[in-house]
């Protein structure tokens, strides 16, 4: 395929920006060579600079679970963009939105609006602090939260470690605070909440964790979380940045059942634009400003524009039968993949819920944790993911991404693309085609 115009683009964004791009995995580091610098959009397909079409299956990272330019969503940001872009005051459109959203959802009674998942997350952990009058945090290992401060912490080994920043500008006094714990280990929870209960504000999980493979938990280990953290006066945080809306309306809270005290929006509730959203109980969420003593606001929040395309997305997202769909659709695709790796004695396994797959190459029937991902296993992803641009796929430019199914995917290219791959994939691991770090 020709890169010519990626190519000049992405040496020219290098003089603009670090690393040439405004989001760090966007560079390709990973998997080596040129970004592609995307034109367009259409239904399941994104057509670069150079006017090659790719099949998408990293959908904006996930918020578009319509597929790109969806005639409902776009109609409806025409409409709103006609009548300004923005006030600074409130409009009948957050309304629209925070409907749709709370009386189909059981698990929050109110809820903010803010700009990003990351802005979200920083929001509910400062509420979960102001409401327990407490400071530390546990995360796990393998989660990811964004980019606030606090989140940006990952722990070597062992119980309890004590957050050790993985980004430099972290202060040790906020790194401190949060306390990293592998996923789906009871013991190691009890033993942390049993030592730090009494200065424990929350436990905060991404209760599908997909930004590190697809380490897909236990629900006997989430029902346990939300035990042990009742217990202890603990508010259980779940961030459903990328599961809500997307593993069913009710997001991971709905398919498990379980009831955190705070959850997180982001990515599909703007449908492609910058929304985030943190809901709770009204009696928590009354904590904040200005109601409450605990202060957070945003400039662009509940942007017009951007509740226009939450509202036509989330509108569609309601439909019947949207999600058994979109599943449906997904096992196809994956139920492909993985007879074909069977059949062929292949250390490789997609797993997936609901319309979210990662692939693994592994032999191992689960992987729950961070450290039981193979990191050498990744050249095999890298060699793979050439041969997949050279195809016409696209996938998120690394290994560790999950990958996204969207409704404009239909079951015949699903089908075709998996059938494709397995050429790709049986050619991966034969080594006939090098590793290309250009
Ligand atoms: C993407 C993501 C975030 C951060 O959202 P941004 O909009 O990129 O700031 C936070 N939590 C989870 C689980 C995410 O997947």
């Amino acid at each position: 395929m020709k890169k010519e115009q990626s190519e000049k683009l992405y040496s020219k964004a290098k003089e603009y920006f670090p690393g040439g791009v405004n989001s760090p995995v966007r560079a390709f580091r990973s998997v080596g060579g040129t970004p592609l610098f995307i034109d367009r959009g259409e239904g399941c397909y994104v057509f670069d600079a150079d006017g090659n079409r790719y099949l998408d299956f990293c959908c904006s990272w996930g918020p578009l679970i319509l597929g790109h330019a969806h005639s409902k969503v776009v109609e409806k940001i025409n409409a709103t963009v006609q009548r300004g872009t923005s006030f600074g005051a409130p409009t009948r459109l957050e309304n629209e939105l925070a409907e749709l959203i709370i009386s189909n959802n059981p698990f929050i009674e109110k809820l903010r609006f803010v700009s990003s998942g990351t802005e979200a997350v920083m929001s509910a952990i400062r509420l979960a602090r102001a409401y327990t009058g407490k400071n530390r945090i546990i995360k796990f290992d393998g989660c990811y939260h964004g980019h606030a401060d606090a989140m940006l912490v990952k722990a070597g080994s062992g119980l309890a470690t004590f957050g050790i920043s993985s980004s430099a500008g972290v202060p040790e006094s906020v790194a401190g605070d949060t306390i990293v714990l592998p996923l789906n280990d009871e013991a190691a929870m009890e033993a942390a909440i049993n030592k730090h209960k009494d200065d424990l504000a929350a436990v905060i999980i991404e209760p599908v964790p997909a930004n590190n493979g697809l380490l897909l938990q236990d629900k006997s280990y989430l029902e346990f979380l939300r035990d042990i953290t009742r217990k202890h006066n603990v508010l259980l945080i779940f961030d459903e940045v990328i599961s809500g809306f997307r593993i069913g309306f009710t997001g991971a809270a709905g398919f498990y059942g379980i009831k955190p005290d705070i959850l997180t929006y982001g990515k599909i509730i703007g449908g492609g634009m910058p929304v985030g959203a943190y809901g709770a109980s009204a009696a928590i969420m009354q904590k904040i400003s200005p109601d409450g003593n605990v202060y957070q606001g945003g400039t662009l929040s509940g942007n017009p524009v951007a509740m226009a395309a939450g509202i036509a997305t989330l509108t569609e997202c309601l439909k019947k039968d949207f999600y058994e769909s979109l599943e449906k659709k997904t096992n196809t695709f994956t139920g492909i993949l993985n007879s074909f790796a069977k059949e062929n004695n292949l250390p490789f396994k997609v797993f997936s819920i609901g319309s979210i797959f990662w692939f693994a190459f592994s032999e191992k029937e689960k992987i729950q944790r961070a450290d039981e991902i193979d990191s050498e296993s990744m050249t095999k992803f890298n060699t793979l993911y050439h041969e997949l641009l050279d195809h016409g796929i696209y996938f998120g430019p690394s290994g560790y991404e999950v990958g996204f199914i969207s409704d404009a995917h239909t079951e015949e290219i699903l089908s075709d693309a998996a059938k494709g791959i397995c050429g790709m994939l049986k050619k991966t691991f034969a080594g006939s085609s090098p590793l290309r770090i250009d």
